[in-house]
């Protein structure tokens, strides 16, 4: 999955701000990532970076600047242009926001680009409860 390698390659191992979300993506897992991360950081300019997580295990912190900055020039076009939608390979994608439902648990919102209603992922500090989607 090569949208994996450029993810890898912009993270970094630096602490991410407090309650950043976490980007969750399976190695395994079809491409679009970094067009569907471009879009998330392209839709609120409040937010300001990712800790990206593969197969469960941390990887580092992706800022909004890297993300969609030069090293991420080949993809440009899908990030703040409307008619990126006729562009193959990414901006079709969009990450799911997932939260814990538990008010006030300490588990930051977790981006992923697959979501089983039937079978959605657990909070990793409550772990019997379900994920939600934001
Ligand atoms: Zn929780």
């Amino acid at each position: 999955m090569p949208d994996l390698d450029v993810l890898r390659g912009l993270a970094r191992d630096e602490p991410g701000v407090q309650d950043e979300p976490v980007l969750a993506v399976e190695a395994a897992a079809q491409g679009g990532t970094l067009g569907a991360l471009q879009r998330y950081f392209g839709e609120d300019d409040g937010r300001r970076g990712v800790t990206l997580v593969v197969d469960g295990e941390r990887v580092g912190h992706v800022s909004r600047a890297d993300a969609i900055g030069p090293l991420a020039e080949a993809t440009r076009g899908s990030y703040g242009s409307s008619s990126g939608m006729s562009l193959p390979g990414h901006a079709q994608y969009r990450l799911l926001r997932l939260r814990c439902p538990i008010p006030g648990c300490p588990t930051p919102e977790i981006l992923v680009m697959n979501y089983d209603e039937d079978d959605p992922p657990r909070c990793p500090t409550h772990r019997s409860v379900d994920l939600e989607r934001a």
